[in-house]
């Protein structure tokens, strides 16, 4: 375990106990989630879930389960979160990544453990707020904005991957124009109820899209709050 996440005093007294309920996660999330990549499982096995979440359901975070984290919105499952890394970094571990929806910051947390640089970008400011508390008491450097992450972060562009956190109807333009040659882009795209985890990546042929199953993530919304 990284020494620094034991900076954070919530850490303590459940020290063990979290790290024990991680490893079980992990080891859950390879024989019965089929994630196979030993970086992906590493950086969830680092990663405390439970400081990512209200305090009142800390006890369930190690379940692989979508959890309410405010606002009507959720912090991503872990197996859901497991996977879109795994089709994030499988062609080569990208330098910079943008990501649309920071909402608990957990997905962004696995993606910095994993030594990318990453810019995330949350409409909600009293979720991008409290994400940015945790970043800073686990001594993780991101880039944050509060803006609609529809726009994507032209300023920064372009991005070796992108990863969309929450759900669309379409892909937007602004980001496949964002994401460098060669790049992965991974967004869940469809309505409401469930959506697909498309996989798109440019590659000097053309962009390449592949579907990589359903998922369910709270929608992409306009503008800011
Ligand atoms: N990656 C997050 C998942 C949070 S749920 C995690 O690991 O916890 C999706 C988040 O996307 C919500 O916080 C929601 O407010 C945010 N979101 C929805 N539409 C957005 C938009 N247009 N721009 C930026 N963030 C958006």
């Amino acid at each position: 375990m990284n020494p620094r996440f034991h900076a954070n005093p919530s850490a303590n007294g459940q020290g063990m106990t979290s790290q024990r309920a991680r490893d079980r996660l992990v080891e859950r999330l390879r024989s019965e989630g089929g994630i196979r990549d030993e970086r992906v499982l590493s950086a969830l096995r680092t990663v405390p879930r439970h400081l990512f979440i209200d305090e009142a359901l800390a006890s369930r975070a190690y379940e692989d389960t979508a959890l309410p984290i405010g606002n009507s919105q959720t912090i991503s499952q872990p197996w859901v979160v497991a996977k879109m890394t795994e089709a994030l970094i499988e062609h080569g571990l990208p330098k910079r990544v943008l990501e649309i929806g920071t909402g608990s910051g957990y997905q962004a947390a696995v993606l910095a453990t994993l030594g990318i640089e990453v810019f995330t970008v949350e409409r909600i400011d009293e979720l991008l707020r409290t994400a940015r508390r945790r970043f800073r008491n686990l001594g993780l450097n991101l880039r944050t904005k509060h803006d609609d992450g529809r726009m994507g972060w032209p300023e920064h562009a372009p991005f070796d991957a992108i990863i969309v956190t929450a759900a669309g109807a379409a892909l937007d333009a602004a980001l496949l124009n964002q994401l460098a040659d060669g790049g992965t882009l991974v967004a869940p795209v469809g309505g409401a109820m469930s959506q697909n985890l498309l996989r798109l990546r440019k590659t000097p042929e053309g962009i390449v899209q592949e579907d990589l199953g359903k998922v369910v993530f709270v929608p992409l919304v306009s503008g800011v709050l």
